[in-house]
């Protein structure tokens, strides 16, 4: 599943999984709010009951301390004035009282503060008269000065019977009931106040907005005219005798619980309100709520935290599998598959894609072992990325195998840019000691760089046709010789047929002495003889064999198949002479070939004299193990021989360094006798050589002039057209 869609999936999961916590957290916390909102009405319920039984006995304590007193009046108090007085005066201090007063069955009064006034109209005197019980709701004392104060009034019998001889009243001062209003609870911030059923305020603490008015439905309507329906609910109830709580906002909210006091302390239903802030009880729910968010909070974030670690962990997982699908391992590089994604990118450019990879890198392999092996593939991928401009690209497929991409530059052929290469390649060697670097390169233009598997097909087919080539180690495909390829194909594919049905026969040129024109020696020439009965010449299949490394068995084939040879001509009593095999220098890279060729050679109970080794000039410059090889051989007692000296790297240090027997000089010098120069270097080189105690060889001999001037330069051994081509064994066999 795309990487994209999972992490929409998880992304999905995470959110509906925060969504559940927090729909689950709402819920329980409304639920929590709900339990708490009851648990507080129920507390100012409890506060509430226990204010109005303290209300409540507090009034008839008050009411019973005044009928006592009533009692202990001396009959017709209207004439005691002073007797009454002198008793009532001593209590004003000791209850709080601002003053006892006595009213008269006319309404004339007199009070233990010195006054003496009219309240004939006066509610509590009205009450008392009729025998009953009063107190007064909340007013401005009009006997002095103005103060608010309630007034309890009892009536006041005669002694001897039913007869009402005037009313006892005590006046307190509002203030005197604010420890009683102003409830203990909720750390001193509620208060109460106690009204009559219709509103009206009997007490009021003396901080409560209610201290000076009449009507508290009035005050509320006017303090919080936002609330009105609640206002009359709260009305409606009290109508009802019912007790309840109620919300209001009095400068901020409050809850008002109301609850009734006892019918037995006036003849109306009074109600005791209690009054609270609504912070003094919602601290309680913000101090858990505030827990309820913490852990909210911290779900949240545990869950994001969660989430995203999920995410980076996939992420990091993600990224580690793409760099293993899509990273070469060995050069940190894009590999194959990375290079086919960012090819179908290039969809709609033209550009040249190019297969390459290292001439014969097994063999770099075996001399140098695998680690040497892998810096070498390290400094290649390293110069092929630096010759990469900003939009191409490039790949180590593996192995010895690398793709990359060119764009069409109408600034620099495709030619130039190879050789650039060629140039850097070329001096990886020295850099690294190793055996020759080269690369072969097979070069496929397109316009659908986006189908690379068939570019690269294309420019594999290009890069095996060059093998053949020996001018450039590159080839387009457009350039590639179809005909040469299938036949490459055709001999590679027969070879081990070839081999095991003894279709490679050995030829023998014969090489005479200059000295007395006879033979000497000859050199081993191997031919394939098709299934179609016709002669393959060497040149179609050795440098074939030489690039795929099919060379090594074939000349093991030839060595062994010239030894069989030698011992059967010697056990046919012939006078055997020495034949010399050449041996590839692809075939000297493997270090156990001395071995093999010695065990091949005593196998035929051959003495080593009779087979001499033939062993090319590059290979000679490539490989300083050579020297080493040679000694081996040595030490068997073969005879070694440079081949095509004068050919490709001509090197007269490697006379000095390597320990040849004999130096083979190469056609092409040979061909250059008739010229002064030529037959000068010629001249030297020879000079040079026998100085150097070596034997000479020329090849390639075809003409008398050729043979005469080697044999002025007392040049050994001529092999060459001139004396004889190449002969199958049993005419080489007739002239021992
Ligand atoms: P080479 O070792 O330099 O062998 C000499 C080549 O020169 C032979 O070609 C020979 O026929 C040719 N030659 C000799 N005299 C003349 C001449 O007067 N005129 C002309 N035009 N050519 C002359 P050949 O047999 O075609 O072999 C070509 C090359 O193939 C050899 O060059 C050698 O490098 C390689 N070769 C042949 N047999 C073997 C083999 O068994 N193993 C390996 N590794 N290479 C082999
Ligand atoms: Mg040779
Ligand atoms: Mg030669």
């Amino acid at each position: 599943m795309p990487f994209k869609i999972k992490l929409k999936i998880h992304y999905y999961v995470m959110l509906a999984t925060a969504l559940i916590i927090i729909f689950a957290t709402r819920y329980s916390s409304v639920k929590i709010w709900d339990k708490l909102q009851l648990q507080i009405e129920d507390t100012l319920q409890i506060v509430s009951l226990q204010n109005s039984l303290t209300a409540e006995n507090e009034l008839h304590t008050k009411q019973d301390f005044l009928y006592g007193l009533a009692k202990q009046l001396p009959s017709n108090p209207a004439a005691k004035k002073d007797q009454v007085l002198r008793l009532l005066q001593p209590f004003t201090a000791i209850y709080n009282v601002k003053r006892f007063g006595f009213v008269d069955p006319n309404g004339h009064a007199y009070t233990t503060d010195g006054h003496d006034a009219d309240l004939s109209g006066q509610d509590f005197f009205e009450a008392g008269m009729q025998g009953r019980s009063y107190i007064t709701d909340i007013r401005e004392d009009d006997i002095t000065e103005a103060e608010q104060i309630n007034v309890f009034s009892v009536p006041v019998y005669h002694q001897n019977g039913n007869m009402i001889s005037g009313v006892l009243f005590a006046t307190y001062r509002t203030t005197t009931f604010n420890d009683l209003l102003d409830t203990e609870c909720f750390d001193g911030n509620g208060y109460s106040c106690i009204i009559k059923q219709s509103g009206r305020i009997i007490m009021a603490a003396r901080h409560s907005p209610f201290y000076k008015n009449k009507n508290i439905f009035y005050t509320l309507r006017n303090i919080d005219n936002d609330n009105l329906t609640g206002i009359s609910e709260m009305e409606t109830a009290m109508e009802q005798n019912k007790s309840g709580l109620a919300s209001c906002n009095i400068k901020g909210s409050h809850y008002i619980y109301y609850t009734p006091l006892a019918s037995s302390i006036t003849d109306s239903q009074w109600y005791l309100l209690t009054i609270v802030p609504a912070s003094v009880l919602t601290e309680r729910l913000d101090q858990v709520f505030f827990y309820v968010k913490l852990l909210l909070a911290i779900i949240v974030i545990v869950l994001l935290g969660a989430f995203f670690y999920y995410v980076y962990t996939y992420w990091a997982q993600k990224k580690q599998l793409t760099t293993l699908a899509y990273v070469d391992p060995l050069t940190n590089g894009d590999n194959y598959a990375s290079f086919k994604e960012k090819m179908k990118k290039k969809k709609g450019t033209s550009g040249y894609i190019i297969s390459t990879d290292i001439f014969e890198f097994r063999i770099i392999n075996n001399i140098c072992g695998v680690q040497k092996g892998n810096e070498v593939l390290q400094h290649v991928w390293q110069i092929i990325i630096r010759h990469l401009s900003e939009h191409e690209l490039a790949a180590h497929i593996h192995a010895d195998r690398f793709i990359f991409f060119w764009a069409d530059d109408p600034s620099t052929s495709i030619s130039e840019r190879i050789d650039q290469i060629n140039e850097e390649i070329g001096l990886l060697a020295a850099e690294l000691n190793t055996p020759r670097i080269q690369l072969y390169l097979g070069i496929y233009h397109t316009d659908k760089p986006e189908q690379t598997e068939e570019g690269y097909g294309c420019a594999n087919q290009a890069k095996h046709a060059v093998k053949t080539r020996m001018d450039k180690n590159y080839s387009l495909y457009e350039e590639i010789n179809f005909k040469q390829w299938l036949e490459n194909h055709r001999l590679e594919d027969g070879f081990e047929e070839a081999i095991q049905n003894h279709r490679f026969e050995i030829w023998y040129q014969p090489k005479y002495s200059t000295k007395d024109q006879n033979v000497v020696s000859a050199e081993a020439l191997v031919r394939w003889r098709d299934v179609d009965g016709n002669l393959i010449p060497p040149y179609k299949f050795i440098p074939l064999f030489e690039q795929n490394g099919m060379i090594s068995v074939l000349d093991e084939y030839v060595f062994d198949a010239v030894c069989a040879q030698q011992r059967q001509w010697q056990s046919e009593g012939r006078h055997v002479l020495p034949v010399s095999v050449n041996i590839s220098r692809s075939s000297l890279y493997y270090s156990t070939i001395v071995k093999k060729y010695a065990a091949i050679l005593n196998s035929y109970e051959l003495p080593a004299q009779n087979i001499q080794l033939e062993i090319t000039e590059s290979a000679a410059v490539d490989n300083s193990e050579i020297m080493t090889l040679i000694d081996q051989f040595h030490e068997i007692g073969f005879h070694l021989l440079l081949d095509d000296f004068g050919t490709g790297y001509s090197s007269l240090s490697t006379l000095n360094q390597m320990h040849f027997d004999t130096l083979k000089l190469d056609k092409s010098l040979i061909d250059h006798i008739g010229d002064t120069n030529g037959e000068k270097l010629l001249y030297y080189i020879i000079k040079l050589a026998q100085s150097l105690g070596l034997k000479i060889t020329a090849e390639g001999v075809e003409y008398k002039n050729q043979f005469e001037f080697l044999q002025q330069l007392a040049c050994d051994d001529i092999q060459g057209y001139y004396f004889s081509k190449p002969l199958p064994s049993a005419e080489y066999a007739a002239l021992l």
